[in-house]
């Protein structure tokens, strides 16, 4: 405004200023009390005062000197400008409000500042948003227990406290049972209320909220110090169940809760905030898996090592496919009247250079857990259907296929075009392959994994149940899924006959598997009385290292070229008993084979692992003697992994050289009986051989008596 205020305008002017919504107060600053010249009607009722008792007050006297009106003041004596003064005024009987104070300097024509402006402004409801945002960073409004990050550096802070006085720190994880159907029951903010008083208890018993989280719906954990470190752990977590089965009562309803608490230590199995959390999430679901709730787990020291063991595979299993780590081993599938092989199931090994031999027990359910299981999943499926074409093409004639599929690859809808996209590249007939899915697989998701079936099935291929006869079947169900064939679970399989329930549950199951058009394969058969009973009761087809462990592909070429299989305790000459000798040296396995065959013994030698593994899979071997330097490995290595596939085998080590360490391990571990050295002494060694042979044949006596 280029216009100078003459009386006119003066006039204006204090009418602007009188009828502005914002609280204003002109100062004089060229008074020593800095007086209050003029307020707006807004200020007296902002600071619940007449304008008249305002006006001629000086500052420090109608305010005070304390926050904000004190940073005011100073701006008064300095003659600078104050952008923001914060602080809190009550007014008459009101509550306090958030008042803030900005002050302005205003300078005359001639530059001498000679009055302030102080704007005045109750802000209590923006700090009230603010505060209540800075609430809800920090606490879970459901529960007002501290959010995760809040808590974990709580409890870092516990974690460096109980370092320092040398106590322990426990934690323990507390999944509420049954959460989820009171929720539907009685509604979200019955829910919500109940979570309320649940957060309640906890803290109590951890004596602390701060001490408290809750990580998911019905999820809690809470940390303890233990500062005289001689609590148990089960009696706190006991203490806790105790706490929450006092009844609650919300809204006339009455209810008693129970949880799945798993407990964890630092320092006992816990380094680490995050490992404390880990090991009492895992002991809590524990809990819950073998109990189905109410009940306590105590992370143990083996359940760490355990668990560390899985992680260090986890770790070496990244990027196994691209690595080539994997390999197919196949196990024929045998007509159990014909005794011919009518297909192979391919079971996958990791030959990790670090772990050596791994079994797919160890290792699918990590693939699953790392998010590997699909690619792993793509990899056998389209190796061994290139592998089957590689046969038929190699003139052999028609047999099964049978590949396992995991849970999750049926979760998805990648299988069916992962199958689609193998059959394809190998050019195999989608009819010789089956696919294996677990029963609980397929009855944990019974709705999608039967669509996923009907899909499966008009591309041609074969679909079997794995595992039967543990999961949870209705028969409703298994009326109506379009399955080909039972594979009765090798845990029946193993306890008949002698076992009556067994017994009884795996006739039943054939008798049910034909009711409803399927076939029978059973899995596991080992002994002949097994399969005995197994032809007797009507089982088509039998799986199981009484007829041949799982060989690599060119083993199973060889059985696939002579597909009359008769069972590995009927072949071969073994009246002395048969004994495999491993060495990379062929003068040594000449002198051995020399002086061993004297006795009687059927002698097979192999100068190489894969070698000895070809003519395990295919031969009757009692006793198994090798090298422990050899070419392609160690020999207390190959003799662990014959104790895994050869469990009946006699195994000892001959070698000029070894790590004792090694082998006292290998020795202790149960997969090496002896160990011998070279040169060996050979009246010694034919003594070592007869008792190791005797030990072998009375092992394969009892068996063949039950
Ligand atoms: P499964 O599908 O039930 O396979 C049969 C298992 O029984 C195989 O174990 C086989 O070696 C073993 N077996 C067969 N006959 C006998 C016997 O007479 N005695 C004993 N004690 N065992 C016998 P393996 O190869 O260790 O495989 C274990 C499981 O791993 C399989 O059980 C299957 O569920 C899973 N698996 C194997 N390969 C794959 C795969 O490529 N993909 C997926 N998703 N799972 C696989
Ligand atoms: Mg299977
Ligand atoms: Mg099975």
């Amino acid at each position: 405004m280029s216009e100078r205020p003459g009386p006119a305008n003066e006039d204006l002017f204090a009418r602007c200023f009188n009828s502005s919504p914002t609280a204003l107060l002109l100062i004089e600053l060229r008074a020593p009390m800095f007086p209050i010249v003029n307020v707006n009607s807004a200020a007296a009722t902002l600071f619940g005062r007449e304008a008249s008792a305002l006006c001629g007050s000086a500052w420090e006297q109608a305010f005070g000197s304390a926050s904000p009106f004190a940073e005011i003041l100073q701006g008064l004596r300095d003659r600078v400008a104050v952008p923001e003064a914060l602080g809190t005024y009550t007014r008459d009987s009101d509550p306090p409000f958030w008042c803030q104070l900005r002050l302005r300097i205003i300078l005359s024509h001639d530059g001498i500042a000679t009055h302030a402006l102080c704007i005045a402004s109750d802000v209590s409801q923006q700090i009230d948003n603010e505060a209540s945002r800075n609430y809800l960073a920090t606490y879970d409004t459901v529960s007002d227990l501290p959010r995760i990050h809040v808590y974990e550096e709580n409890l870092s802070a516990e974690l460096a406290r109980a370092i320092h006085h040398c106590y322990r720190l426990l934690m323990c994880y507390v999944n509420v049972d049954r959460f989820g159907v009171i929720n539907e029951t009685y509604g979200f903010d019955f829910g919500d209320r109940l979570i309320h008083c649940i957060a309640d208890r906890l803290a109590e018993c951890a004596g602390s909220r701060e001490r408290v989280c809750r990580l998911a719906g019905d999820e809690f954990v809470l940390a303890v110090p233990d500062l005289n470190s001689d609590t148990d752990q089960w009696e706190l977590a006991q203490r806790m169940l105790d706490a929450l089965s006092e009844p609650i009562v919300l809204d006339e309803i009455g209810l008693r809760l129970t949880a799945s608490i798993g407990v964890a230590c630092f320092p006992d199995t816990a380094t680490s905030v995050h490992e404390l959390m880990q090991q009492a999430s895992v002991a809590a679901r524990e809990a819950k898996r073998e109990n189905g709730g109410d009940s306590i787990r105590v992370f143990s020291k083996e359940q760490r090592d355990e668990l560390d063991e899985r992680l260090r595979i986890g770790a070496h299993l990244r990027n196994v496919v691209e690595r080539d780590e994997l390999e197919l081993h196949y196990q024929p599938v045998i007509d159990a009247g014909k005794r011919e092989i009518v297909g192979m199931e391919a079971l996958v090994r990791w030959r990790s250079p670090q772990l050596g031999l791994v079994m797919p027990e160890r290792f699918i359910s990590l693939a699953e857990d790392f998010g590997m299981i699909a690619e792993l999943g793509q990899w056998v499926l389209l190796r061994a259907c290139t592998q089957a074409r590689s046969w038929l093409d190699q003139g052999v004639g028609d047999f099964i296929l049978s590949v396992n599929v995991s849970g999750l690859q049926m979760r998805g809808q990648q299988l069916v075009e992962d199958v689609n996209r193998a059959l394809d590249k190998s050019r195999l007939p989608a009819r010789l392959l089956e696919l294996e899915l677990a029963e609980d697989v397929i009855m944990t998701n019974v709705e999608h994994v039967t669509a996923v079936m009907r899909e499966l099935r008009k591309i041609g291929v074969k679909l079997a149940m794995d595992d039967f006869g543990i999961g949870q079947s209705s028969l409703g169900h298994l009326q109506r899924l379009p399955v080909n064939r039972l594979k009765i679970d090798r845990s029946f399989v193993a306890a008949v006959p002698d076992d009556v329930s067994a017994a009884r549950i795996s006739r039943a199951v054939i008798g049910l598997a034909h009711e409803f058009g399927f076939t029978v394969v059973a899995e596991g058969v080992e002994k002949p009385v097994q399969l005995a009973f197994l032809e007797r009761n009507g089982c088509e087809f039998v799986q199981g290292n009484f007829f041949s462990v799982p060989v690599p592909a060119d083993a199973m070429l060889a059985m696939l070229r002579r597909p009359e299989l008769r069972p590995r305790e009927e072949m071969g000459d073994d009246q002395g008993g048969t004994i495999l000798l491993v060495d990379d040296e062929q003068n040594v396995l000449r002198a051995l084979a020399r002086l061993l065959r004297r006795d009687g013994y059927k002698i097979f030698t192999a100068s190489t692992f894969k070698d000895a593994f070809e003519i395990l899979g295919t031969q009757p071997v009692h006793v198994v003697v090798s090298d422990h330097r050899m070419p392609d490995g160690k020999g207390t290595e190959f003799l662990g992994r014959v104790k895994e596939t050869h469990p009946h085998t006699v195994r000892m080590i001959l070698s000029g050289y070894a790590d004792l360490g090694v082998v006292t391990e290998a020795i202790n571990g149960g997969a090496v009986y002896r160990f011998l050295t070279k040169p060996w002494n050979d009246d010694e060694l034919r003594k070592t051989l007869h008792e190791a042979m005797r030990m072998a044949r009375q092992d394969s006596a009892t068996e063949a008596e039950s």
